[in-house]
């Protein structure tokens, strides 16, 4: 292999460019960019960077002096591939042939319809959203956070932490109650309003107001809930439109096999964005990593996305020894999912699968100190371990978890 193009240069782009060089490739290697950026860690952008601990220098993913002797694409998007001829075509009109190609494109905020253009709505992916939304946070009063999942509810606690009157509009019952169950994610629910957070539950908005700057968020049950700030946290969609009619097959994400080599789409119809194909064997030299992938667990039996930092980690190694090798290399079985959050003052770990589980129990601390441990049992088997502010405990559950696998 002589040269290798790493669409979407952030942390599973970076890692696996990483990964290709120290698995001793030494040919020509291209990182594509859409964002102007050089890589940048985005979890602080929820947490202190918001709170304006952290400032733009300090997310820096890649460390002094790293040369890994790459040609950089930046502020350019991959708009087409071909996949057969592992062509990928650019924003501005070039193509980059290479005999590898690396799709870490990762994934997109999803939006609520019809807010575009309203001033002081805010969703949170990149480093210009973060910068947006510190900006206006600074000079408002009252927030209204929409979705409890992770990105909602680390800011609604910086946020409360800043100072501002707070609500997180939950669609649900209790926020993250999808990743930890709804047992457990009650006391992380409590912790928010011990805190100062008024969490309105199964509750559903059906629309901002304002003229040309949000004023409110009004509710199906005709409440109105007064902004100067709203942000919409209800997940992320992998960047995949651009990947139409590349030969690939899409779903949730690019489908892979389980070490990420990228699966063709041999159903020789129209291009599909969502599902749909029929699965070939996988494309000659294409991998895909981090949040716009779905590899297939065989734990699980079908593909999975894992949108977190740690699986872009664990998997930019396999990706590239998927790719160096032509797919001869078979992976280990995969860790079990790793998740982490700051909220507050307390740090949230999570591994393995809370729907797996019949019983939960806490093992050490109570959830009222914000300080515990639980563990997921499907019968005798844990399958899950949440820690509260219990790193040390935590880290010896999750080497546990992993070694069972
Ligand atoms: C605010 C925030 C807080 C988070 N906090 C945590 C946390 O506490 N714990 C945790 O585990 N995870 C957290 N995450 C998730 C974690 O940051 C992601 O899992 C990780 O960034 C995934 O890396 P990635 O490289 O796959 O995707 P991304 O980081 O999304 O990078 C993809 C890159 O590809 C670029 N791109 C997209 N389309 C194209 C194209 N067509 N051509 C060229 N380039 C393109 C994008 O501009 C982007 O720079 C957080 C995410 C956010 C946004």
């Amino acid at each position: 292999m002589r040269s290798v193009c790493v669409v979407g240069a952030s942390l599973a782009g970076l890692l696996t460019a990483r990964a290709l060089r120290a698995q001793g490739y030494d040919g020509r290697l291209i990182l594509v960019g859409e964002e102007i950026h050089r890589p940048y860690d985005r979890p602080p952008l929820s947490k202190d960077f918001l709170r304006g601990v952290l400032d733009d220098a300090d997310l820096a993913l890649e460390s002094d002096g790293e040369d890994l002797d790459a040609e950089w694409r930046l502020g350019v998007a991959a708009v087409g591939l071909n996949a057969a001829a592992r062509r990928v075509t650019l924003s501005d009109g070039t193509e980059v042939a290479a005999d590898g190609i690396v799709i870490a494109t990762g994934a997109s905020a999803r939006r609520l319809p019809g807010t575009d253009g309203l001033a002081g709505v805010h969703t949170l992916r990149t480093l210009d959203d973060a910068r947006a939304l510190r900006h206006d946070l600074a000079n408002a009063k009252r927030i209204v956070v929409i979705g409890g999942g992770f990105i909602g509810t680390e800011v609604a606690a910086t946020a409360c932490d800043l100072g501002l009157d707070v609500t997180l509009v939950e669609s649900g019952q209790t926020p993250l109650a999808g990743v930890v169950g709804a047992q457990m994610a009650e006391a992380i629910a409590g912790l928010h309003e011990r805190r100062g957070v008024r969490l309105l539950r199964s509750a559903r908005v059906t629309a901002l107001t304002g003229e040309e700057r949000v004023d409110a968020v009004r509710l199906a049950d005709g409440a109105l809930l007064p902004a100067d700030v709203v942000v919409v946290g209800i997940g992320a969609s992998p960047n995949i439109a651009w990947l139409k009619g590349s030969g690939l097959l899409l779903g949730d994400g690019v489908l892979c096999d389980e070490g990420g080599a990228a699966i063709r789409d041999e159903s020789g119809g129209p291009a599909r964005e969502n599902g749909g194909g029929k699965g070939g064997g996988p494309a000659a030299g294409i991998v895909a990593v981090g949040d716009c992938a779905a590899w297939f667990d065989p734990a699980l039996g079908r593909h999975d996305r894992c949108e977190h930092w740690t699986g872009a980690r664990q998997r930019a190694g396999v990706a590239a020894e998927t790719l160096l090798s032509g797919g001869v290399a078979r992976p280990a079985r995969p860790r079990p999912a790793y998740i982490w959050s700051d909220q507050f003052d307390v740090k949230i770990q999570f591994v393995g699968r809370a729907r797996h589980a019949d019983t939960v129990v806490v093992e050490e601390g109570d959830p009222a100190d914000h300080s515990f441990l639980a563990v997921y049992r499907q019968g005798e088997r844990p399958v899950a371990v949440l820690g509260v502010n219990q790193v040390r405990l935590f880290s010896r559950w999750r080497r546990q978890l992993e070694t069972a696998v």
